[in-house]
């Protein structure tokens, strides 16, 4: 008897496998946005859809320097296994921007890393999340597996609504709240300082955990900066790291390059701990050469290519501006952001910027509908617009097809 004498019974479809998966799995979904990403991206659509920085701002040569450098320095050290910590180096630096030492400080391997891990040290099933109407939504992927009970805080133009915010702790039991304060993704919005030391004070007295979650904050193009959450709370506990309920997580994608991989998250040390042994299990440690790549590049690229970015993004923010002045319709209402890659559209209720997406695409110009950044669902009538990777032409060319899409949507 030969092996191909014993046919396998078994039924491979979609059941089959589905049966195969565990719980967590059966409940994961592709991200909408990944789908769309995938429609737009034939060569001639303008697409604002993804919120991919610009490639041509890359420090190409400053990193080819780096790698040199660190070869040269560290020699096999940096093609070995390393801490899971991450590179002290770097940790020492990130520290001294928050005054608080490199214990406090977590590596993560791009700060969707450190979403996924929070989630997993943070959420049981069932515990109360609070998020932004509407949030990011590759923090809804990061979150759903560990089974949360999302609440959604309602915001407007200076973010989460801090009164609503009260009436909702005095009511609902939260575990956490999960905030981008910092020019948002989706819509490009900020939290007010007043509203910061509000959600900062509330939160604390009711004893909730903040994860700030930040890529954005040093992109500012307008306007002066604003302490972050986790700033105000470790003032707020004299200086102690130790004693702070907001976990603040930040990363190099934005100013250096998002095919790195590297981020950080700062936290008291109880919650670091956890991150370091959910970090063994998911990874054993960041990419040591990208680490200590980017500890060369602290002092001299880093803060060079922050302004080069700032300036490329806040020419083209005005840019998408001043063509929405131009091209929409009445009726269509936006953000006007003081920083960061994106600003957000609301339609008037009625239009459904999911099916229109398909008119935008005949049209050759692409965008991502609004309602998979909702925790529970709505936002039907609304779309994110990223300006950070199109050349000042197809911002032209894309905004104006745009327009026509939505004029003849409204008329
Ligand atoms: N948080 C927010 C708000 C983001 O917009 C992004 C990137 N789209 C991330 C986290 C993930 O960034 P990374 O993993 O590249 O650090």
């Amino acid at each position: 008897m030969t092996i191909t004498d014993m046919p396998s019974t078994t039924t491979w479809n979609a059941a089959y496998w589905n049966s195969r998966l565990s719980s967590r799995a059966q409940i994961m979904t592709a991200s909408a946005i990944r789908e769309i990403l995938k429609i737009t991206q034939e060569p001639d659509v303008i697409s604002f859809a993804g919120g991919l920085p610009a490639p041509e701002l890359f420090p190409l040569d400053a990193m080819k320097q780096a790698f040199t450098t660190v070869m040269e320095k560290y020699g096999p050290a940096a093609l070995q296994y390393s801490t899971t910590e991450g590179h002290l180096p770097l940790r020492e630096w990130i520290g001294r921007q928050s005054n608080i030492p490199p214990q406090n400080v977590q590596i993560m391997t791009g700060s969707q890393q450190g979403l996924d891990l929070l989630g997993k040290v943070l959420i049981s099933e069932g515990d109360v999340v609070l998020v932004e109407s509407p949030t990011y939504l590759g923090a809804l992927q990061s979150f759903q597996p560990y089974l949360p009970h999302y609440v959604e805080m309602p915001t407007d133009e200076q973010g989460i609504d801090v009164d609503a915010l009260e009436t909702l702790l005095k009511t609902t039991p939260a575990k956490l709240l999960y905030a981008v304060p910092n020019f948002q993704n989706p819509t490009g919005r900020t939290l007010s300082l007043e509203r910061r030391k509000r959600l900062v004070e509330l939160t604390d007295r009711y004893g909730v955990m903040v994860i700030e979650d930040d890529p954005y904050g040093k992109l500012r193009f307008t306007g002066s900066e604003l302490p972050s959450l986790y700033q105000i709370a470790l003032e707020r506990a004299g200086g102690d790291p130790d004693q702070v309920n907001v976990i603040y997580s930040s990363s190099f994608s934005k100013t250096l390059a998002p095919g790195l991989r590297d981020a950080w998250v700062q936290a008291a040390m109880p919650i670091i701990q956890k991150l370091i042994q959910a970090k063994q299990g998911a990874d054993l440690h960041t990419p040591t050469l990208n680490q200590m790549m980017i500890a060369e590049l602290l002092d001299d690229t880093l803060p060079r290519q922050i302004e080069i970015v700032k300036k490329a993004y806040g020419e083209r923010a005005q840019q998408m501006l001043a063509q929405i002045g131009q091209h929409f319709p009445e009726g269509a209402q936006h953000t006007v952001p003081q920083g960061g890659m994106f600003l957000w559209v609301t339609l008037p209720e009625g239009v459904n910027t999911t099916a229109l997406l398909s008119k935008a695409v005949e049209r050759k110009v692409a965008y991502v509908p609004g309602s998979p950044f909702y925790a529970l669902g709505g936002g039907e009538n609304t779309l994110r617009l990223s300006y950070s990777n199109a050349t000042p032409e197809q911002i032209e060319r894309g905004m104006r097809a745009l327009g026509e899409t939505f004029t003849e949507a409204l008329g």
